[in-house]
This record gives C-alpha cells, structure tokens and sequence, in this order.
C-alpha cells in the first residue's frame, strides 16, 4: 500500500502511474484509459449529475471519471474486474471522499441492480468508458435491469454507437438499434478520438446517453414476438421482408406473414431496413399467437 501512495505523487496519467507500479495495460480487460482532460470535462459537464444521484461506474480503472464525478454526486458505486486496479484506486481517496464511494471488486455483468435500487431506494444512473469487449452483453443486462436504471452515459466503440442511433435506411440500422431504441431514448453526446487513450485502441469512439425514463412512445402488444419480428427481418438483410421473415419465422406460414404485411399496409418487397419501429411494432402485434387466428 505504502508503495502504491508513492506511485501516486506527481504522477497524472496512467501511463506514468502503470509504469511507475510495474504494471501493463491489460488487452483481455479492454483497458483502454482516458488520458485527454477535455474529454472527461466534457463526459462529466454532460452528464448532468444532481447532488441527490446515486452513480454506479463501470470500469473505474485507474479512477479517470471516478474521481472528477464525486462531488458532483450522493454516493457512488465503483465496479472493477481487476483487483489491482482497484487497489490502486482506493488509495487515492482521502477518508472523508471513501465514505461516499463502494468499491466493488468484481463483474459487471453479475452485478445486481435490484439490490441497489433497494438499498438507496432510488433508480440508479450509470457511466462508464466501457471495455469494448462486453458492450452486447451489457447492453442486454440493461435492457433486462431498466426498472433500477435512469440512465446510462456510456462510451462505446464508434461502429457500435452508430448502429444504436441509426434510423431506418442507414446502412447500420438493424435489429440492434430497433430493440435498443424501443426500450430507451438514445442519443449522441460526444465523439472521442483514439488518441485520447492510454493505450491507443485501434478505433475511435462515441458516448451515448441511453434513457430508460424515454422509451419508445408506443408499445408492444407482445415484446416476445416484437423481438423475434425484428430479429428475423434481419436475419438475411438482401431478402425482401416477406421472404427473411419467413425464414427467420419458422413456425408462422409464409400466406400468414404475407396477409400481416399486407394488413400493416407494408409492402411485402420491401427490406428490413426500410421499416420504421412502427411498422415493427404494428407487424409483431399481428403476427403475436394470440392475434394470428384473426388474421
Ligand atoms: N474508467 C477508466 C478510464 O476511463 O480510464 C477505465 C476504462 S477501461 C476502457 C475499462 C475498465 O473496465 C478497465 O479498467 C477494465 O479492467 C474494467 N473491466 C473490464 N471488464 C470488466 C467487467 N466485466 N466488469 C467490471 N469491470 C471491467
């Protein structure tokens, strides 16, 4: 510990810190530090965090965010895989600063958001400069959790982020963006350049601000069917809809998807990448077991 205390005087970034511990990056966890200062103003002046928020990070590090959030917050949650990360980060609060933050050594993805939101009794909101490496599953776990959640500012692998904000007739818009977009409001905040990283990863990047408060305005009649609907569309995306969906919708018989493409006025030669969430959410109501019958 004493070793660690000494590591940290006069060493700003990083690099100089991981150097000094005779420590490396390490690839398997995705770590990618923020180094550029204007970013994490930006991140932070962005978030909007209010004095009664209660924060959970994913990811903390070497605490490039962790520690520019807690003033601005009520209490924050700090979640590492890397135990020598997180060792590290503890020394770098004084007392009084340790009794707002919990350092969680641990997984993310086994994290239990139910469990928080009934200790603060309050939703949770999230950040994190994501390990690229678990953005889908995460993403999954949020979607699933997004009674305990806020929101959620994150930052993503540029390919990624644009697939989750793309709308009809991009190039990346799919199944990913249509499911993601139905459960929150996604949108833009800020595009950050490789070099703004210690290592420098091979890509840029892109925050987002996901918000569980502002879903899609309309729901669906069945979401089991809604996500099946939109999956299969996208499953051969050179097909025309009737036919991805017919192969994507094994048990529904192709007249019976032919009839419900026709009854959501939506023409049965047209990709999946032209349909709105609309018509996604109108077509799955249609094709939903209980609805079939009628059709
Ligand atoms: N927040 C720091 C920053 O911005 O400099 C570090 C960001 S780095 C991209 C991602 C961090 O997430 C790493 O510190 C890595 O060890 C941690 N990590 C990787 N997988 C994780 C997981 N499943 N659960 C929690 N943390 C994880």
């Amino acid at each position: 510990m004493a070793q660690i205390k000494k590591a940290h005087q006069g060493l700003r970034t990083s690099k100089a810190l991981l150097a000094k511990l005779g420590l490396r990056p390490r690839k398997r966890l995705g770590q990618h530090f923020l180094e550029d200062p204007a970013i994490i103003d930006k991140i932070i002046e962005e978030a909007r965090f209010h004095k009664n928020d209660v924060v959970v990070e994913i990811g903390s590090g070497l605490g490039a965010l962790t520690i520019p959030i807690l003033p601005h917050i009520y209490h924050l949650l700090a979640i590492e895989k890397d135990p020598l990360l997180i060792n590290i980060l503890k020394e770098k609060f004084p007392f009084e600063e340790k009794q707002k933050i919990t350092f969680i050594s641990g997984d993310v993805l086994k994290l239990n958001f139910e469990e928080i939101y009934e200790k603060f009794e309050q939703k949770v909101r999230i950040i994190g400069n994501l390990p690229y490496n678990i953005s889908s599953p995460f993403l999954e776990k949020l979607v699933i959790n997004r009674d305990f959640i806020k929101n959620a500012i994150l930052m993503f692998q540029y390919e990624v982020a644009q697939r989750l904000i793309a709308g009809p007739k991009k190039k990346e818009y799919g199944a990913l963006s249509i499911i993601s977009q139905y459960y929150a409001r996604i949108s833009p905040l800020i595009k950050v350049k490789r070099d703004a990283f210690y290592p420098k990863p091979k890509v840029d990047s892109m925050v987002l601000e996901i918000d569980f408060e502002k879903p899609y305005p309309f729901q669906a009649e069945n979401e089991a069917t809604f996500h099946r609907t939109v999956k299969a569309a996208f499953s051969c995306r050179r097909k025309t809809i009737l036919n991805s969906l017919d192969r994507g919708m094994v048990s529904v018989p192709k007249e019976m998807i032919a009839k419900a493409l026709i009854k959501c006025l939506i023409d049965p030669k047209r990709r999946a990448e032209t349909l709105t969430i609309d018509e996604y959410i109108r077509l799955s109501s249609v094709l939903a077991p209980n609805n079939r019958a009628a059709s």
